[in-house]
């Protein structure tokens, strides 16, 4: 079941470790398949490197098991709450990006210094309070916390982002890690960084909608 999704969460699992989006096991992948209500997800504790496309676990999202000998991600749960908040999301990256958790801790969000936060689908990315990993805690802290969003930051942890495709959600993950990285460092100037206002960022979320091929940069 599911051969070229279980190669490509593998594919973008070795992405997160070589464009340094995540570090050793942390962060996970996952897949969903609304037709099946199935979810596909990078397993608990192997390294990128070493996971293989049958080590991927094909679980509902009751977090039953239903194709697989490996440990799903402990986050299990909160991809599979993503897909029940976020109807259109097919596909979701979990990371512990340096600047984005750099914010988490500072229970900050990311602030529109650069417009392409709105690639997110809203004025900021915001940051959800702090639960314990794998719980199912976390998860709801993270749907209540991110409303319109398709990014979250997860208070002392890292972030999550969702997206209509694997592709697009590693890249909204990754241009979310450079707009954190910009607002962080422009914080550390002896200058207050100039936030957009919203009015603002609401006319480049329009524009975002009908850029280009794709909406991405
Ligand atoms: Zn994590």
């Amino acid at each position: 079941m599911y051969e070229n999704e279980k190669k490509e969460i593998v594919e973008y699992g070795k992405k997160l470790i070589t464009d340094r989006l995540t570090t050793g096991t942390s962060g996970n992948i996952s897949i969903y398949d609304p037709e099946k209500k199935l979810m596909l997800i990078s397993p608990s504790g192997i390294a990128y490197f070493d996971t293989k496309p049958e080590d991927i676990v094909v679980m509902d999202l009751d977090g039953n098991v239903v194709e697989g000998d490996k440990k799903p991600s402990s986050e299990h749960g909160l991809h599979a709450a993503m897909y029940k908040a976020k109807p259109n999301a097919r596909a979701a990256v979990h990371t512990h990006s340096m600047y984005c958790t750099v914010l988490a801790v500072l229970h900050e969000p990311i602030r529109a210094a650069h417009y392409v936060v709105a690639d997110a689908g809203d004025v900021l990315v915001p940051c959800a309070e702090y639960q314990t990993y794998g719980t199912m805690e976390l998860a709801k802290a993270a749907t209540n916390a991110m409303g319109a969003s398709d990014a979250v930051l997860l208070a002392n942890h890292g972030m999550i982002a969702v997206g209509k495709s694997l592709k697009s959600a590693y890249g909204l993950a990754a241009g979310m890690e450079y707009c954190a990285e910009v607002y962080y460092r422009a914080l550390c100037t002896n200058k207050t960084p100039h936030i957009l206002p919203d009015d603002e960022m609401r006319r480049v979320i329009e524009k975002f909608k009908g850029y280009g091929q794709t909406k991405t940069k």
